[in-house]
């Protein structure tokens, strides 16, 4: 075995309260890593370790934890179920080689369930699914497994592990492969269950798989190790998912996971080298060689930068490529700028424990700054390559733009003098959390992702730098484009006290481009003029500003391309502030003449709710000016629609939704696109 086969980097995915933490503290439990297994209801989780977590028993930031099981070395990363903390979900599926998605044994399939399914799917990311509260009254492991059927949709379900008895009974789960048994049930059940699980399992497989189909078409029972393998290649090709259950609570069942995770799930290096792998990140091997050193360049990804926080500050990051120790310089590819490795960590939720050997391909771990220094700035997806090495860029992660937005002030002038710096260091964190201080106010916009996310922001503004502040209300975060292309030439002029003329012109075309395209400014005569540097750097700069505080509004455009035509004077002397004023002038212009569309954020609505509320709740959503796109039944009388809908009309949705069907519902949203805002329907405050 090479360095890194040994080791599992895994998500484990779910709707909120299906288990995660609990089962992540189970897993820690099981393998030893933890002599005493906490309780989210106490708040005394491993994973959940921001005060928040704890206070609201959910967990927001994603946490990594390490154990080991069967000489295996397991990173799991436990994501927040709640979408508004969808960053979090994206940044640890993006360095993850596999996912682990459970289910809740008596809701089955949730409304979020195939939001997360479907990132997890963009990143062709192996799975196995565990269903879990077996031990409740109630829950139903053929229902949720059948569920999933629907839910996986391009990959099949493979039971791998079965439940006998449950809910009243005391609950067992054999496990399908080696015949193996947790828990305590009747030898007569456990054969039953066992024989109709296997023969289930191989005629499954035998779709999938050409040795197992020679096994299966010719009545030959295959060996349990023929059985593993087979079940291997399937899961790794993306074409099943193996599907565990048991319970997180008791432990029951747990043992046959943690097996599964070790035995048919990736190794760092399959991953890369599969074709979801090379597709994400193309790093050729030649590349990565040091002819000095005659090994690999480190290559990293930053997951997540920790700063001004308990225990300290530090770089969660994911080695590709190379090994990462003390002293190592390396360029944030991204940022362009430097940086020396300092200590490197085991990362195990908010405890470091340093590595004096550093770490190797294949590993999550954390960085620190050298003594007395400090690490450069970093942004989550950001590459990390060490001095000398390639210019390379692994794949981006994607974040969706912010939708909503609310003003802050700092209560006390202390605050207000702190709020920057602040903010900077959470959306330093946080790439769905954005500020802007406005030039003329000085007030502060935050955006982010939804009302939760900007709540958590402002507690977190209090308990992590003690900065208090007020907050006006939630707003939509609305953008705008233009109708038309226009091209235009402004030009600035003023003569000064002094007689001098400041003189420039500025001409620029400005077109909409297709929704979902963002902003381009293409600056082509850049190549033939003879204009000085820092004049076109006005330019640019002009052109950026009007772009994000937006004209004549105050909305920030987007889908939307600049084309810089020209620039000149007239004068000798060429004025850096006059091409400023012109290229301002050209804006605002170009966007007048074009004619300003505002754009309202448009959500992805997942609604469940009980099916003789689920009426209701249409109609709701149909008079939020919502359209309704499935509607379809879950378990347990259950019903889930989808639908588009303006965030305007989501606002304080949570508490409409409740009192609707008595607290009976639940639903997550997610931005979606922008659309042009109906005429009549009241938009942004223009300022
Ligand atoms: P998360 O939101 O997915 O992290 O879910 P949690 O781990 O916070 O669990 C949600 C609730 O379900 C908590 O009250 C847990 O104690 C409970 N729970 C989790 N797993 C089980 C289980 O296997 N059996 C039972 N009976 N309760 C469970
Ligand atoms: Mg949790």
């Amino acid at each position: 075995m090479g360095a890194g086969d040994a080791i599992r980097n895994l998500g484990i995915i779910a709707h909120i309260d299906a288990g995660k933490t609990t089962l992540t503290e189970r897993l820690l439990h099981e393998t030893g890593a933890l002599r005493f297994c906490g309780a989210v209801e106490e708040g005394t989780t491993v994973s959940d370790y921001l005060q928040q977590e704890r206070e609201r028993g959910i967990s927001i930031v994603s946490a990594a934890v390490t154990c080991w099981w069967r000489g295996v070395q397991i990173n799991l990363v436990d994501t927040p179920g709640h979408i508004d903390f969808t960053a979090e979900v994206e940044r640890s599926l993006r360095v993850m080689d596999a996912v682990v998605a459970v289910f809740c044994g008596l809701r089955g399939v949730q409304a979020q369930s195939e939001m997360v399914w479907r990132r997890a799917v963009r990143y062709g990311l192996p799975a196995l699914a565990f269903i879990n509260k077996l031990d409740r009254d109630g829950a139903d492991f053929a229902q949720v497994l059948s569920q999933t059927r629907v839910l996986l949709d391009s990959a099949r379900p493979l039971a791998v592990a079965v439940p006998v008895g449950g809910g009243a009974k005391p609950l067992a789960v054999v496990d399908v492969l080696d015949g193996r048994v947790d828990g305590e049930a009747a030898a007569a059940e456990i054969a039953a269950a066992l024989s109709a699980a296997r023969a289930q399992l191989l005629e499954g497989l035998g779709e999938l798989d050409d040795e197992a189909m020679a096994c299966y078409v010719e009545g030959r029972e295959p060996a349990s190790e023929v059985l593993t393998a087979a079940l291997r290649r399937t899961v790794l090709s993306g074409k099943a998912v193996p599907v565990l259950c048991g319970s997180a609570a008791t432990g029951c069942g747990v043992r046959f996971l943690l097996d599964a995770m070790a035995r048919l799930l990736p190794s760092p290096a399959e991953r890369l080298s599969s074709p979801a792998g090379r597709r994400l990140f193309g790093i050729s091997p030649a590349a990565l060689k040091s002819p000095e050193a005659g090994r690999d360049f480190a290559v990293l990804t930053v997951m997540k930068v920790f700063r001004g926080a308990w225990p300290g500050d530090y770089a969660a990051v994911r080695i590709y490529s190379g090994g990462l120790r003390r002293g190592m310089r390396f360029r944030d590819v991204n940022r362009g700028t430097c940086g020396v490795v300092g200590p490197v960590y085991r990362l195990n939720a908010a405890e470091l424990a340093e590595l004096p050997d550093g770490a190797s391909a294949g590993e999550i771990v954390g960085f620190g700054p050298t003594e007395g220094g400090e690490l450069p700035p970093m942004f989550t997806g950001d590459t990390l390559v060490e001095e000398g090495g390639p210019e390379l860029r692994l794949m981006r992660m994607r974040f969706p733009e912010p939708v909503f937005s609310l003003s802050l002030a700092g209560v006390s002038a202390e605050d207000r003098r702190r709020l920057p710096e602040a903010l900077r260091r959470l959306a330093e964190a946080d790439p769905t959390l954005r500020f802007r201080f406005h030039p003329d106010t000085g007030e502060c916009r935050l955006s982010g992702i939804g009302e939760l996310h900007l709540e958590v922001a402002r507690e977190r503004l209090v308990t992590e730098a003690g900065v208090h502040t007020r907050a006006g209300q939630i707003q939509v975060a609305y953008r705008c484009t233009v109708a038309s292309a226009a091209t235009v030439e402004s030009e600035f002029r003023r003569v000064l006290p002094n007689g001098i003329t400041l003189q420039a012109k500025v001409q620029l075309q400005i077109e909409p481009l297709p929704r979902g395209s963002g902003l381009v400014v293409d600056t082509p005569f850049r190549e033939s003029t003879e204009l000085p540097a820092d004049c076109l750097d006005a330019i640019d700069a002009a052109v950026q500003e009007s772009l994000a505080s937006g004209s004549p509004s105050g909305t920030p455009l987007t889908d939307t391309r600049v084309t810089v035509l020209g620039a000149s004077t007239s004068q000798a002397e060429a004025s850096e502030p006059a091409f400023l004023s012109a290229a301002r002038m050209a804006m605002g212009d170009a966007v007048a003449q074009a004619g300003e569309v505002v754009l309202e954020p448009v959500m992805r609505l997942e609604v469940s709710a009980p099916l003789n509320q689920i009426g209701n709740v249409m109609a709701d959503v149909t008079a939020r000016r919502g359209r309704i796109l499935q509607n379809e039944p879950l378990a347990a009388g259950n019903a889930r629609i989808v639908a588009l809908v303006p965030c305007a009309s989501l606002i304080s949705y949570a508490t409409q939704l409740r009192s609707l069907t008595g607290g009976r519902a639940e639903f997550t949203a997610e931005p979606a696109c922008d659309e042009p805002l109906p005429a009549g329907v009241p938009g942004p405050k223009t300022r």
